[in-house]
């Protein structure tokens, strides 16, 4: 697991969406115009081209006023991730910091890593080849490891200015945060550190001032036992004995699976 993580202390955030455009710059991705619709949130959730959303939830406070909760929306760099278990391809993977990171080569766009992911974070992009053919490949937050490799903070850390984000060593930060979750109790009560053991961590770890339910976020989300075996056990020796092409065949079946056992259970509710 990771030594340094991304902390998101959100009672800290002022919505001021700098992260959002210092993302957007350093990935080199296109501005994304969206209609307005009645919200000042920005954008409506992430996209291919948008790895990072501040969330505007309004809410009624105890002695009646209203406030808004911000939340800085990216990847959460799962311990155990579902798009990891998911991809058919092992185009996902893990770094030695703790990002969960997509190889674009072996990438096939085909999709599972999108449904499966319960924070509704990855997503597909389309792109047409030099002879008009169009394909896809899968794109999210890659928690600036280009920059990690060069002793950089994610590119959204630099650019916050009131320390809403910070990138440190895991456990100062974790003491940190347990220090700061006793100070703002009082002021909100449902606070908590959102850092699912369930899924072995995160390695973008958060500050809430409220339920993480009230966030959009999954109350304590867990990958499926049959992902893991497909993943860790079936898939390599299948591999060997069937060959890579068969396996990602039978591994897109059993994601459709998982993912249709998911909907009937959950009512096939996003969770963001
Ligand atoms: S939040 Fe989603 S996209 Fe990010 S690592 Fe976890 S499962 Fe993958
Ligand atoms: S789109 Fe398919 S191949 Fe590409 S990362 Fe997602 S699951 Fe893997
Ligand atoms: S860590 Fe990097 S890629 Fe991820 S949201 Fe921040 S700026 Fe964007």
């Amino acid at each position: 697991m990771a030594d340094y993580i991304k902390f998101v202390d959100v009672t800290k955030c002022d919505g001021c969406r700098a992260c959002m455009v210092a993302c957007k710059n350093w990935n080199d991705l296109p501005a994304q115009p969206e209609e307005f619709t009645g919200s000042i949130q920005s954008h409506n959730t992430l996209t291919a081209n948008t790895w990072n959303v501040i969330t505007y939830d309004e809410q009624v406070t105890a002695n009646g006023n209203f406030e808004w909760l911000f939340r800085h929306k990216s990847c959460h760099h799962c311990g155990e991730a579902f798009c990891e278990k998911a991809c058919p391809e092992t185009a996902i993977s893990h770094t030695k910091f703790g990002s969960v990171v997509v190889d674009a080569d072996k990438c096939v766009g085909c999709g599972y890593c999108v449904n499966n992911c319960q924070f509704g974070v990855i997503q597909l992009a389309t792109y047409v080849d030099d002879k008009g053919k169009e394909y896809r490949k899968a794109q999210k937050c890659d928690l600036c490891t280009g920059r990690l490799e060069e002793g950089l903070r994610p590119a959204c850390v630099t650019s916050c200015h009131t320390n809403c984000l910070v990138y440190d060593e895991k456990e100062k930060v974790l003491a940190e945060a347990e220090k700061r979750l006793a100070k703002i109790k009082e002021r909100f009560p449902n606070a908590n550190i959102y850092n699912p053991p369930g899924i072995k961590g995160t390695t973008t770890v958060y500050l809430l001032a409220d339920k993480p339910t009230v966030y959009g976020l999954p109350e304590d989300p867990k990958v499926a036992l049959s992902q893991i075996v497909w993943k860790d056990y079936a898939q390599p020796l299948g591999k060997m004995m069937l060959g890579a092409t068969t396996m990602a065949v039978i591994g897109a079946a059993i994601s459709t699976a998982i993912n249709k056992g998911k909907g009937e259970h959950e009512g096939g509710q996003d969770h963001e």
